[in-house]
């Protein structure tokens, strides 16, 4: 699914800041406010272009912090819980 950034229309999301991202499937409509806090907002034009977001990679302590169960590929081709 595509990445979709929005912009709020007049004042900075309380909630979003200046902006945010969303995953929809391009067959989905372009959200026309906010789905946190219902503020009206519009799509961003320059998303995924001109503004490449850095994902860095978590760590393995960012992501168990985060929630996520870290799985370890073993040498046989299984995954097991680290
Ligand atoms: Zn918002």
């Amino acid at each position: 699914m595509p990445l979709r950034a929005y912009q709020p229309l007049s004042k900075p999301c309380r909630l979003c800041g200046d902006g945010f991202e969303i995953m929809q499937a391009a067959t989905e409509p372009a959200l026309s406010e906010c789905p946190r806090c219902g503020a009206p907002v519009r799509p961003c034009p320059a998303a995924g272009v001109s503004i490449p977001r850095i994902t860095r990679k978590p760590s393995i302590s960012e992501a168990k912090q985060a929630g996520f169960t870290v799985l370890k590929r073993t040498s046989g081709g299984e995954y097991e819980k680290q």
